[in-house]
């Protein structure tokens, strides 16, 4: 950096820093000049390196097909509010095998398993479909779930959060099975199967190839409350499950993978995660690596707080022994010892931090782009039509002055955070610091603010009282307690200010 700094230099760029912002133009013909491409290959690569957990896992074990084992289909529940999700765990939990060992006294810990009254298989069903993790983890595209059954109230037919959640089915490549519920409320059997048809058809109509029409996507009316077919659906997990071919590995030295349900501090325990398990066989003493942190196995327990000494997959439980609480959503890995996880932990640190610098790199370049390109564009326009064009933004000579007010804890701090980003901004837009001071922003520091049309930066000043935050002048006021956030952010501010002229 430092030696491409002085070449900036000598190639005539002025007050040339490590946050120098450059454009997209100068970027390409910099990198030209050093026989480069521009970033893309080296973010390629980031990501083939070992970000995530997944990438530890496949340079440490690939899965053997002859290994593999049937395992329990993990199903989730989705549908309209009010359409019947929770009466339906409810009935399920009822039934499950919680209920049977425990008498009655069941933990939540965000999925549970039951057996299915005829065949005897297992099936775990998320108790909590809406919760944190399912969310992430959807966000992330990553699949958890095997099978999602969708609820229709026969009552209410399909209604938006239908609509929504066969969006997410559809992307998601999951499984589906459909559960007509409540049907227990409309006792004329005529009237029954024309609201069924008008499901059915409405089905149909966005794309699911139920079996009316010759597809493979099974219907299947219920009631929770009655629990009339409620084993009919059950037994229609398994036969989809087995259809589908679910397996893994369940070896007792087969690698753990799975994920972060929910996680916290308990008292007198310390650090807990519940995980749901993918793949392998858990046991005491394993070494599991799940983002910034990891987990030596202390202590297991099931879903009705009984101690265990292994978990199979499928199956959720409580894990003991985490350095720091796992965020939920998050992918756990099996390592080989302490010193790997601590290990892939501190690379993926600092990948992740480089990464994120060139991502920020990324983004001012594409705005730059943009600009570049609507100027072009304009430029191009001016030249065909050269009478039609009145310019009446002319462009004023010299950078655009973007001003800031900045107060601080101490001294040391206003002045660190001046030197840090009284360089940032290019040929177009620069930084510039109206004061920087100590303490909390008061009523002249307002003023000046108004006067300069200033931002006011705080770093580390403690709570700011309500009347200074939503001050009747509306300036707009800024609260850090990390320097870098500052950083990015005025860096942010600074960038939205190149403004393309039209
Ligand atoms: P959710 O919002 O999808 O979780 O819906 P709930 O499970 O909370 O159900 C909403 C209302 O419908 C509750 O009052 C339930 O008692 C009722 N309900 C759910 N399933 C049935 C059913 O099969 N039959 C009848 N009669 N009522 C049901």
């Amino acid at each position: 950096i430092n030696d491409l700094v002085k070449d900036l230099k000598k190639l005539g760029f002025d007050k040339v820093n490590n946050d120098y912002i450059l454009s997209r133009e100068y970027i390409e013909l910099i990198l030209q000049e050093y026989n480069y491409e521009f970033p893309r290959s080296i973010k390629d690569n980031l990501h083939t390196e070992e970000i995530t957990s997944r990438n530890v896992y496949n340079e440490v074990k690939k899965i053997k097909p002859d290994h593999l084992k049937p395992r329990p289909p993990v199903v989730t529940i989705m549908g309209h509010i009010d359409h019947g999700k929770t009466t339906i765990i409810d009935y399920l939990r009822k039934s499950s095998i919680v209920q049977k060992e425990s008498g009655g006294i069941t933990q939540h810990i965000g999925a549970f398993q039951i057996e299915t009254p005829k065949t005897k298989k297992l099936i775990t069903f998320l108790d909590t479909p809406g919760h944190a993790a399912f969310l992430k983890m959807r966000e992330r595209g990553a699949n958890i779930t095997d099978i999602i059954i969708l609820v229709v109230s026969l009552e209410d037919s399909i209604m938006p959060q239908t609509l929504e959640a066969i969006k997410h089915i559809k992307a998601s490549g999951n499984e589906l099975i459909v559960a007509i519920t409540k049907i227990d409320k409309i006792t004329n059997p005529r009237e029954r199967e024309k609201l069924l048809e008008k499901i059915d058809n409405g089905l149909i109509s966005h794309d699911i190839a139920t079996e009316k029409i010759g597809g493979d996507i099974q219907v299947i009316p219920i009631s929770a409350k009655t629990g009339e077919n409620m084993d009919l659906l059950e037994e229609s997990i398994i036969s989809l499950s087995e259809i589908m071919d679910i397996k893994s590995e369940n070896a007792p030295k087969s690698q753990t993978t799975g994920w972060v349900l929910e996680s916290q501090v308990k008292k007198m325990v310390g650090n807990v995660a519940t995980i749901l398990i993918k793949n392998g066989t858990l046991s005491k003493g394993k070494v599991l690596l799940c983002g910034n942190t990891y987990c030596k196995v202390k202590n297991i327990f099931n879903e009705f707080g009984k101690q265990v000494s292994k978990a199979t997959p499928s199956q959720a439980v409580l894990v003991l022994g985490w350095k720091e609480v796992p965020d939920a959503g998050e992918e756990i890995i099996e390592v080989k010892d302490e010193a790997t996880a601590k290990r892939y932990i501190s690379k993926r640190q600092n990948i992740l931090e480089f990464e994120k610098n060139l991502l920020n790199v990324d983004k001012i370049n594409e705005q730059n782009y943009a600009v570049n390109k609507l100027k072009k564009q304009k430029l191009l326009n001016s030249e065909k039509k050269d009478e039609d064009i009145i310019d009446i933004s002319e462009k004023p000579t010299g950078p655009k002055d973007i001003n800031f007010i900045i107060k601080a804890d101490v001294s040391g701090s206003s002045e660190a955070v001046r030197d840090a980003i009284s360089d940032i901004g290019n040929d177009e837009v620069k930084c510039n610091i109206i004061s920087s001071s100590v303490g909390l922003p008061n009523d002249s520091d307002l003023k000046m603010a108004e006067v300069t049309n200033s931002k006011i930066l705080c770093f580390n000043v403690g709570n700011l009282p309500n009347e200074i935050l939503n001050n009747s002048k509306k300036i707009d006021i800024r609260e850090y307690t990390v320097i870098y956030k500052l950083i990015e952010d005025v860096t942010e501010i600074i960038t939205d200010e190149l403004e393309p002229i039209y």
